[in-house]
């Protein structure tokens, strides 16, 4: 199966902080890769800026070493490496400052399609956006990319909220949540809406529990002092996970369209309800062999800060009432995995008798890291001779095995939301109010154990979390499921 390359217009994209990580590691060589797929059209333009002083050849060599490091197998065609690096442009800029605004002006072309990235710290949003319109850079149609953490609670969110809607509509600004750029993601939306199969289950009558786990294996080394302002709280849940949770219970949007869907995420949000404090287990990674532990990590031997949380919560709505949300995420931990299991309940009735096998639940399973894609888990009768026996097999859909070698080349998230940028397409995007109900929601659980002055855990790295995050599921006769690749 060959994927389709949807063209989009002309376009000159700006990237603000164009000499640092995310642009590096991420925007450059992810455009590049859409560049090789044929669908940057000729003539469009990528402008590097940063405070860094260097010539639009210095630039090409950094994003040529970026490219090289992180644009996997395409990087070797160094004809298409060249013709791409000729699109871009570079311009020292600082965000705070006066230079370099006429010259990136004399770039930026009216008649293309102008998008703005800003891939720096949220403290220089509201400089670049000032800039930007009183300069007379960005037009009416313009759009400009946030990157996360939007905000650290309701009353920040708010104020950026507020900043950017001084110089931009709301349907100019897209803030970015990569991991609504993936395609198992998205992939969700279409096995729940674009088939009949799951939807008449998908509710608390049939449905026991979701579990939703996002684990990794590195420390938070090396930007620990940044990350102890933070906590798996901010970073993890009030975002990514909040936004799978959402594509979980959503209602069915009227139409594929990109307020029709962020308004019923909207609600999902607004029916969460308080989390009490029985039903949050926080953790710190220890120091293993050959690495540190979070405290040495974050610089300060205090820290209460969280490198995991588990949490149980209640969608309050007619649909899922009585089906908890199980979410997990942490540092250090066994595998690097990121997955949404769906847990059904048990048939009303067996007409199987106990010799006949053990009955498991039904389980729908999607991938979201390593290996994208889905698995449901039923039971079958198990092959051969020797009457009835039940069994549990996985019917595993691998996007690199049920779509051949294209679906194993599975566009990086970050290519994918850029084009859709260009496109003027923000389903995949979080609106400014759907960020606030994130924020008034996670604000009490924060301050709850603040207040109560709560210290995470202990957890050994290398493993599943701490001993009470096990206990939360326990108690409600309910396990996790193993984290493993
Ligand atoms: P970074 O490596 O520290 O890069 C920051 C960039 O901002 C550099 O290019 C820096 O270049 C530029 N910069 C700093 N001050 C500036 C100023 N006054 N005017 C203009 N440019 C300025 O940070 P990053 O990791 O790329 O992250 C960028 C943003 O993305 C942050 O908001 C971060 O939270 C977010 N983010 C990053 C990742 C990731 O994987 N890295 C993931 C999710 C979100 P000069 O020093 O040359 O000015």
């Amino acid at each position: 199966m060959v994927s389709r390359v949807i063209p989009v217009d002309q376009f000159d994209l700006v990237i603000f902080g164009a000499t640092g990580d995310l642009a590096n590691r991420k925007i450059l060589p992810g455009l590049y890769r859409r560049y090789c797929a044929g669908q940057i059209p000729e003539g469009s333009k990528i402008i590097g800026a940063a405070r860094t002083e260097m010539s639009a050849d210095e630039f090409r060599d950094q994003t040529r070493a970026a490219i090289a490091e992180h644009a996997g197998p395409m990087a070797d065609d160094k004809k298409a490496v060249t013709a791409f690096l000729e699109i871009l442009e570079y311009v020292a800029i600082d965000a705070k400052g006066d230079g370099g605004w006429d010259t990136l002006k004399s770039l930026v072309r009216t008649e293309a399609v102008n998008a703005f990235y800003f891939s720096v710290a949220p403290a220089l949003f509201g400089d670049l956006a000032e800039r930007l319109h009183t300069r007379g850079i960005a037009g009416p149609d313009a759009r400009i990319v946030v990157e996360k953490p939007f905000g650290r609670d309701l009353a920040s969110a708010r104020a950026l909220n507020a900043t950017l809607a001084e110089y931009f509509d709301e349907t100019q600004i897209y803030r970015i949540d990569h991991y609504l750029g993936k395609e198992t993601v998205q992939n969700l939306m279409a096995v729940r809406f674009a088939n009949i199969l799951f939807e008449p289950l998908w509710n608390s009558q049939f449905i026991d529990h979701v579990q939703i786990t996002v684990a990794e294996t590195v420390g938070v080394g090396g930007r620990g002092s940044y990350y102890d302002k933070s906590g798996a709280m901010r970073d993890m849940v009030q975002n990514h996970m909040m936004q799978l949770l959402c594509l979980i219970a959503m209602e069915p949007p009227y139409h594929f369209d990109p307020d029709a869907v962020r308004d019923e995420k909207l609600k999902v949000i607004r029916a969460l309800q308080p989390v009490a404090p029985a039903d949050i287990v926080r953790g710190q990674y220890l120091a293993s062999k050959d690495a540190p532990g979070y405290l040495e990590d974050s610089e300060d031997p205090e820290s209460t800060t969280e490198s995991y949380i588990a949490l149980k919560c209640h969608v309050a709505n007619w649909r899922w009432t009585d089906t908890p949300f199980y979410l997990r995420t942490g540092k250090r931990l066994r595998a690097r995995t990121s997955e949404i299991a769906i847990t059904f309940k048990a048939p009303p009735h067996s007409i199987f008798d106990e010799a006949e096998g053990e009955w498991r639940e039904n389980v729908l399973v999607i991938r979201l890291q390593p290996n994208e894609g889905m698995n449901l888990k039923v039971m079958i009768k198990e092959p051969g001779p020797g009457g009835m026996r039940l069994v549990q097999v996985p019917l595993d859909m691998s996007f690199a095995e049920a779509l051949g070698p294209e679906g194993a080349d599975i566009t990086d998230a970050y290519e994918r939301l850029i084009m859709d940028v260009i496109r003027g397409n923000q389903t995949l995007f979080m609106r400014g109010d759907e960020v606030e109900a994130a924020w008034a929601w996670t604000d009490p659980v924060i301050e709850g154990w603040e207040k109560r002055g709560d210290r995470p855990q202990p957890y050994d790295s290398g493993s599943s979390g701490p001993d009470d995050a096990l206990m939360l599921m326990h108690r409600d006769g309910r396990r996790w499921r193993d984290i493993r690749e």
